[in-house]
């Protein structure tokens, strides 16, 4: 080429035409060589990343149809929650300050028997939705009952979710025996196959809760479908007791003799671990979704982050429900995992801020089995993007972008958020979902679980009232 046509090509007219451009922002990227570019540029196209490089090369590269200004904000990757129960979002704040045996079978259950229906839980997962992108939350992975429901509005609103419907020893909510709960959950997996932001996966509650055979039969689906299995495991000193009691081992142990543990299982919480479970865990390249808010709310102990993370575990950070948390901010979440592991190690070096950013990012991607397509800003990769508003007093001076995201910024920073090349946080504007409408939904069911609790409590006093 010539020396006339080569500026040709950089001329205005003969740039390449994306749906976004995204400019002069503050680039995390999370890729391989955890770049970051300090007056970067982000192209998107066609829902996926075309480009990340310096604002300069991409603007004379590159003419967006929508040009974002991010300057003076941090532009990185859509966060990622390991592990929700995003319909219990109208349940928050309705039992605080118990132990998790008493919270769960006195408040919980009781309230979930009672107001877990189709339309509840719809409900709830769009609250959830709303709360998550407007705290930069794109992708969760979630475990609930009526996943359908939730797949439908999930397909509305515009995130990104693993779904797992939770099987328990029958009856429960989700079919009269375990054949038809199977059945069902098989149904829905193959409604959502091959959907763009939805994967259907498997789950068993928790060894507690769920038999042997629930758990092989949740497995060979799981496995027959390439779709994720998804458990609570080790998470209470109670539960590591009663299931050593009961079968002679330890729950990881357990799950290893009923040929459970494998690359595609997630594990929820694994905080009561030997170290030969850890061994273990590291051997079957288990996931691991780490909960510290809900650990410590609760008081079941703090898990081994920082020796499953040696032995090469991956592990993603999670909010578990906000009935436990009781938000779903997972700028706060990071923050407490870095602080509890300092504080109970006795080592101010451990989970560092680059180690729990990668743990909502790419780490949280890995262990998902999602890395192939989000975690980090990357050309290839869906735009899972968020912007993070820096122009604020906390916000300043910022000398290191890991830990400015972990140790000084917050959800509510959070002013745009994209999920596969589409907006759905502009500038702190909701665009798939009217929340006025939503604040008075919720109000109206909050109204009628007051009542209910009223009448339960007239024969056993609630703590608080
Ligand atoms: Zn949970």
């Amino acid at each position: 080429m010539n020396k006339a046509g080569f500026s040709q090509t950089h001329h205005e007219g003969l740039r390449i035409e994306v749906d976004a451009l995204i400019t002069h922002g503050l680039v995390v990227t999370m890729d391989d060589s955890s770049r970051i570019l300090e007056d970067g540029a982000v192209a998107v196209n066609n829902g996926k990343i075309m480009a990340v490089g310096d604002t300069a090369a991409l603007v004379s590269k590159y003419q967006g149809r929508k040009v974002l200004d991010a300057h003076r904000k941090l532009i990185m990757p859509g966060l990622i929650n390991a592990h929700t129960h995003a319909p219990m979002n109208i349940f928050r704040g309705f039992a605080d300050d118990l132990p998790l045996n008493e919270w769960l079978y006195d408040y919980i259950f009781p309230l979930e028997t009672e107001f877990v229906n189709r339309d509840n839980v719809k409900l709830g997962t769009r609250l959830a939705i709303a709360e998550m992108l407007r705290s930069g939350t794109t992708t969760f992975n979630d475990m609930y009952y009526h996943i359908d429901e939730m797949a439908g509005i999930i397909d509305e609103l515009g995130p990104r979710a693993i779904l797992t419907d939770a099987l328990v020893d029958l009856p429960a909510h989700n079919g009269k025996s375990l054949q038809e709960a199977l059945q069902q959950v098989e149904e829905i997996i193959q409604t959502w196959k091959g959907h763009p932001r939805i994967q259907v996966g498997v789950a068993a509650h928790a060894p507690y809760t769920a038999k042997p055979k629930v758990y092989q039969a949740a497995k060979v689906l799981a496995d027959k479908y390439g779709v994720l299995l998804h458990t609570h495991l080790s998470e209470t000193r109670w539960e590591f007791d009663l299931i050593l009691e009961k079968y002679g081992f330890t729950p990881v142990q357990h799950l290893e003799n009923i040929g459970v543990l494998a690359p595609n299982l997630v594990i929820a919480h694994g905080i009561h671990l030997t170290r030969e479970d850890m061994d273990l865990l590291a051997r079957r390249d288990v996931g691991v979704a780490h909960n510290p808010q809900c650990n410590m709310k609760l008081a079941n102990g703090t898990a081994p982050i920082p020796e499953l993370l040696r032995l090469g575990v991956r592990i993603g950070i999670g909010t578990d429900g906000v009935a436990s948390n009781n938000d779903l901010d997972l700028f706060d979440e990071i923050r407490s995992a870095a602080l509890a592991q300092k504080l109970i190690n006795s080592d101010p070096t451990v989970m560092d801020a680059k180690t729990v950013v990668e743990a909502i990012t790419i780490g949280g991607a890995r262990m998902l089995g999602l890395d192939n397509k989000i975690g980090s800003l990357e050309a290839g990769k869906q735009a899972d993007i968020i912007l993070v508003d820096l122009k604020q007093p906390h916000a300043w001076p910022n000398f290191n972008a890991y830990s400015l995201i972990t140790y000084s910024l917050r959800g509510s920073d959070v002013d745009t958020v994209m999920v596969d090349g589409k907006i759905l946080l502009d500038n702190r504007r909701l665009t798939t979902l009217n929340e006025n409408d939503l604040y008075e939904e919720v109000h109206a069911l909050s109204d009628r679980i007051c009542s209910w609790q009223q009448q339960r409590t007239k024969s056993k006093p609630h703590p608080k009232a």
